[in-house]
Formats: structure tokens, C-alpha cells, sequence
């Protein structure tokens, strides 16, 4: 039984994720998918509530075939105890699968196993870049999958974004 870990914090959700998760699926009897930084939401950086998160990984994995659990997770600040404080939220897992140096290290330094799935079309596909686009009303549709386009119609997030960089 081999259950694997991924964490980010999908601010939006986007193909680069749906990838790694697609190829982790394949290999892994279950994913655990932790949702980061869950307490922030309506801010430039952190758009979306880890609910609306929730919603937008659910509906994008629903029918690929291995069971997942997503699971949102607060910041605590303090590194050296955040491996810690993950293993306390979420279900054992035996593989961490991440690109990120800290989450890297951080794992690494618990004696976890770490692997590092290649990064699909970086360059075009990261949560800074699409919230970029939102703001700049340049087109993000295509770099998500069709149910996080959903989601964030649904609750006007671009919307949300172009409001709450403005001055009062
Ligand atoms: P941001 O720009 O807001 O940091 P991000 O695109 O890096 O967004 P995160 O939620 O920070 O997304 O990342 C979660 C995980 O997904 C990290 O391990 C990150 O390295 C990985 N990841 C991000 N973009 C891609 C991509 N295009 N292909 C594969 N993995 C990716
Ligand atoms: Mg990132």
C-alpha cells in the first residue's frame, strides 16, 4: 500500500498540478493532497477560500482512478515543526512528491522519501502567472481544467482579484 503526499497551494488550481496528480495516480494506491496556507483567501496572492481549493481539486479529479483525500492545512510559521503539524492532519503517507526546495528540505530533514515529477509547461503554467492574467484580463481558461474555470465563475473570482488590489 502506497499512499502518496502533494501539497501546494493551488491559488488557482492548474493543468501543471492536474498533471503531476495524473502521473501520481498511475503509481500511487492513494494521493493525499494537502491544501496550504487554507486559512488565507481575498487577497492578491491567496484569491480563493481552501474551500473553494477543495472544490476546484475535487471536481478535477473526479474519474482518474485512484481514491484521493484533500486535505486543507493552516500555516503554522514555525518551519522546523511543519512537517510535524502535517503528519497531524492528514492520513500516513509514505512518499512525498514535490518541486518546491523548502517543502523539499523540509520533508528530507523528517527522513521522508521525496520525488520531484517534472514540471509540465512551467513557463506558461503557475498560480502567479495565471493570477497575473486574471488581473490583466489577458485569457487563463486554457491553462486549468474546465472545472476550476467553473468554480471560479461561479463565485466571480476574477472579480474578486481585480477588487481587492484596488486602494480605498
Ligand atoms: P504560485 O505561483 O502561486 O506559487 P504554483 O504554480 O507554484 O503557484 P503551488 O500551489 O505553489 O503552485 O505549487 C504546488 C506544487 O505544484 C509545487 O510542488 C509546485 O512546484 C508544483 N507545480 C507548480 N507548477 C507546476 C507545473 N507547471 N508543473 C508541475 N508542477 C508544478
Ligand atoms: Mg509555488
Amino acid at each position: 500500500m502506497s499512499r502518496a503526499f502533494y501539497i501546494g497551494r493551488f491559488q488557482p488550481y492548474h493543468n501543471g498540478h492536474q498533471s503531476v496528480l495524473r502521473g501520481l495516480a498511475r503509481t500511487a494506491d492513494e494521493i493525499v493532497i494537502g491544501v496550504g496556507s487554507a486559512q488565507l483567501s481575498h487577497e492578491p496572492e491567496n484569491p480563493f477560500t481552501a474551500g473553494e481549493r477543495v472544490l476546484m481539486i475535487t471536481a478535477s479529479l473526479k474519474g482518474i482512478g485512484c481514491p484521493f483525500y484533500v486535505i486543507p492545512i493552516e500555516d503554522i510559521k514555525r518551519n522546523a515543526l511543519w512537517v510535524s503539524h502535517i503528519i497531524s492532519m492528514t492520513p500516513e503517507f509514505d512518499v512525498v512528491y514535490s518541486s518546491n526546495p523548502l517543502v523539499i528540505r523540509l520533508f528530507q530533514e523528517a527522513g521522508m522519501e521525496v520525488r520531484s515529477p517534472a514540471m509540465y509547461e512551467r513557463e506558461t503554467h503557475s498560480g502567479t502567472g495565471i493570477r497575473g492574467r486574471m488581473l490583466q484580463g489577458e485569457p487563463w481558461e486554457h491553462l486549468v481544467p474546465q472545472s476550476v474555470v467553473d468554480v471560479i465563475r461561479g463565485i466571480d473570482g476574477v472579480g474578486r482579484i481585480c477588487q481587492i488590489v484596488k486602494d480605498d
